[in-house]
């Protein structure tokens, strides 16, 4: 069956594998970037050679008027949204809670709560059968982070996938009668850019060698943990979390 997945920071790391998987299953997927079109554009090539349809669209998550045109141009250029993977996430440097500053942790609460909330508002307008949508599934993404603390690093992170789990389980149960699924996955130390953007490339190298695993996870692991809650073979799965964190 064809679908139309709207993946916000499609373009790099986690989002990118999880197209990838999408495009192998003829779906068509919006990909959604912030500042990189060259790395969306990569993406969306990587996805058609796949087997998918894809595209790429700019836009703001934490800008409630970019999230209203993502919808609206994926469901134009492809019909019905019936996925969504509510990923664009941003880190800040390593820093106690004593020395944040109020600059940082805005923009961190901004991307990663504000935004969350207005991609999975706009889904929720838009994909329940009451309001004239055709049902679906949302993937939010967490992280370990929510559970750990991330004490030393960035609490201020971690907190903002706190406040996701939260909205995972109020909206899974808002929804659960309207044929939209609701859950997250929560990806432990992961090999994509996320880390060298917080000032630590060789983190997950480094701090998966003491996970139970003795490793980091990749993308694409992270992505087949996503397919599966977007596709059916999860129909009766929803407000869940799956933790793909090699044991940490
Ligand atoms: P990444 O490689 O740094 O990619 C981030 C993506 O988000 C890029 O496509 C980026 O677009 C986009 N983005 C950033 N800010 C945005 C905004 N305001 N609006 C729209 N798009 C925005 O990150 P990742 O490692 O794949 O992480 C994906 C998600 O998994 C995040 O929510 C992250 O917190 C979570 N996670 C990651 C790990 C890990 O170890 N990697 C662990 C736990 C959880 P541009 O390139 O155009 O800026």
């Amino acid at each position: 069956m064809t679908r139309t997945i709207l993946i916000t920071g499609g373009s790099r790391g986690i989002g990118r594998a999880t197209a990838i998987l999408c495009g192998a299953r003829g779906w068509s997927v919006a990909i959604n970037y912030h500042s990189d079109e060259g790395a969306a554009q990569e993406t969306v090539a990587a996805v058609e050679a796949a087997g998918g349809k894809a595209f790429a669209l700019a836009g703001d998550v934490a800008r409630e008027a970019d999230v209203a045109a993502l919808f609206a141009q994926a469901a134009d250029a492809f019909g019905p949204i019936t996925g969504v993977v509510n990923n664009a996430g941003i880190v800040g440097a390593k820093s106690s809670v004593a020395d944040l500053s109020v600059e940082r942790m805005r923009g961190i609460f901004d991307t990663n709560i504000l935004g969350a909330f207005l991609v999975a508002r706009e889904a929720a307008r838009l994909m329940p059968r009451s309001r004239g949508g055709v049902g679906g599934s949302i993937v939010n993404l967490s992280s370990r982070a929510a559970v750990l603390g991330s004490a030393g690093e960035y609490v201020d992170y971690a907190a903002s996938k706190g406040a996701v789990d939260t909205l995972t389980t109020g909206l899974a149960n808002e929804l659960a009668g309207e044929g939209v699924r609701v859950n997250a996955v929560r990806p432990g130390l992961i090999e994509t850019d996320i880390h060298a953007s917080g000032g630590q490339p060789d983190r997950a190298a480094r701090m998966g060698a003491a996970t139970p695993m003795g490793r980091a996870g990749t993308a694409e692991e992270v992505a087949e943990a996503i397919l599966w809650l977007l596709d059916d073979a999860s129909s009766y799965v929803t407000g869940a979390f799956i933790d793909v964190s090699g044991g940490r």
